[in-house]
């Protein structure tokens, strides 16, 4: 009885805030990735790697969305 997939929050869109392109105000966006790489010192291989993170980039004119981007990243390095 307990999925924990997926929860099904009810959003009224009315209630969020649309977010705009800073240069363009546009509020399309593509999700892109952003290359990382991770020295070997903190890396938890112990080898230097690289990895990607999904960044929304705004189809009009490129401009990418980092809003939370630093929040993205410390829970990319957590997980695995
Ligand atoms: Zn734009």
């Amino acid at each position: 009885m307990n999925n924990q997939n997926r929860q099904q929050i009810n959003i009224n869109p009315e209630d969020t805030t649309p977010i705009e392109c800073p240069k363009c105000k546009s509020q399309i966006f593509q999700e892109c990735f952003m290359m990382r790489k991770i020295s070997a010192i903190i890396s938890p291989s112990g080898r230097e790697e690289v990895f990607s993170i999904p960044v929304p980039v705004c189809i009009a004119c490129g401009t990418p969305y980092t809003g939370s981007t630093e929040e993205r990243i410390s829970n990319n390095s957590v997980e695995e």
